[in-house]
């Protein structure tokens, strides 16, 4: 499969662990130490009391479409369009909703509600973009 055309993510103190991650196929969110929320994308510090000690959790199984839209803008040359991006939640992590690329599936079928699988693509820069698969 091509690389995704477009620019490599900034990597940072705070989404090292996730693109480390992601390069072996997980997808990880941030865990807060004290309260144990859970939250994406990794900013370090706690959303829900503020607390500065984060560990990782890893998001294994299907997930749930909450949101999405479908692009038809060829923003960058080599871009196929259209395609749909979905915001994805999971079963058992509230708080969290990742987003990424559909697969699988036309983009005009897809739908909130729908079951997704966890999947990554290569991206610019030699990157796992985590991305997302129709379930059947
Ligand atoms: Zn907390």
């Amino acid at each position: 499969m091509d690389a995704t055309p477009g620019i490599p993510p900034a990597v940072t103190e705070e989404t090292g662990p996730f693109w480390a991650a992601a390069r072996e196929g997980r997808l990880v969110v941030e865990q807060c130490a004290s309260c144990g929320a859970e939250s994406f994308p990794p900013r370090g510090i706690c959303r829900s009391c503020r607390g500065r000690t984060m560990v990782h959790a890893e998001i294994t199984g299907r997930g749930t479409v909450y949101s999405l839209t479908v692009n038809h803008q060829r923003w960058l040359p080599g871009l196929q369009v259209p395609y749909a991006i979905v915001l994805v939640e999971f079963p058992g992590h509230p708080g969290v909703r990742v987003a990424g690329r559909l697969r699988g599936c036309p983009p005009e079928e897809a739908a909130i509600g729908m079951t997704v699988d966890i999947g990554f693509e290569p991206g610019p820069g030699g990157f796992a973009i985590p991305s997302f698969v129709a379930a059947p």
